[in-house]
């Protein structure tokens, strides 16, 4: 055999061993998922947060809804806080017949400064919220920068708390805000946590349609 041969053959075993050991660790890692997966029996709605100073949060929030409009599911939106513009996701899901999008009245802007008539909007944009959280022909209701409104004041974060608790069984909820009432994760299933390491704005980008709103 020449030495070529033989290093072409040792190559050869150290490929294998290296294909058996990662076969013995995917298995492993199967095995352990399998156990997780069998553990993971219960079937209901759950309660998803999306906080921090990223950028993502609401988009994720359309984006589940998105998967869940695609399986067949009714879901509604209310928006705590209205924006300047027209949001693209707002022009696409307002006339979709599993999707009621509700943007809360002339209230809370960032440029409005009357705290009473924020206040006041911001307990409509409640009394539609407790409504829809006893409403089980809705699959899935987001709550878009709900969190503010507990920030400011404008709403106790109790009878929220209360109303999702008791909500239907398979009803699922998001709500985003760059801050979380503790209160709300307390009872929450899922909290993920978007953090800001760079964003265009910082670089002079201009906020632009299609990737800020
Ligand atoms: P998006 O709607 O893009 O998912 P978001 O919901 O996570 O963003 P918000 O705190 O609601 O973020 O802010 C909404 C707007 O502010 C969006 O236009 C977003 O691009 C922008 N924004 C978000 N995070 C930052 C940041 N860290 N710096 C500057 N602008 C930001
Ligand atoms: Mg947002």
């Amino acid at each position: 055999m020449s030495n070529d041969d033989k290093t072409l053959e040792s190559k050869d075993l150290e490929s294998k061993h290296l294909e058996n050991k990662h076969r013995e660790r995917m298995a492993a890692r199967k095995a352990v998922m399998d156990a997780k997966i069998a553990q993971a029996v219960e079937e209901r709605g759950v309660l998803i947060l999306l906080k921090g100073n990223g950028k993502g949060k609401s988009s994720s929030a359309f984006g589940t809804m998105l998967r869940s409009v695609g399986h067949g599911k009714r879901c509604a939106v209310i928006q705590f806080i209205k924006g300047r513009t027209e949001t693209g996701e707002y022009k696409f899901f307002k006339d979709h017949p599993q999707v009621d999008w509700h943007v809360m009245g002339h209230g809370f802007t960032w440029e409005t400064q009357d705290r009473e008539q924020d206040i006041e909007a911001a307990k409509k944009a409640w009394a539609l919220a407790e409504e829809l959280l006893k409403d089980p022909t809705y699959d899935m209701l987001v709550f878009d920068e709900m969190s503010y409104m507990f920030k400011y004041g404008y709403l106790d974060v109790e009878p929220v708390v209360v109303a999702l608790e008791h909500r239907p069984l398979a009803q699922n909820v998001i709500i985003t805000g760059r801050t979380m009432a503790l209160p709300l994760q307390e009872v929450a299933d899922t909290i993920s946590v978007v953090q800001d390491e760079r964003h265009a704005f910082r670089l002079g980008v201009k906020a632009q349609p299609g990737i800020e709103y």
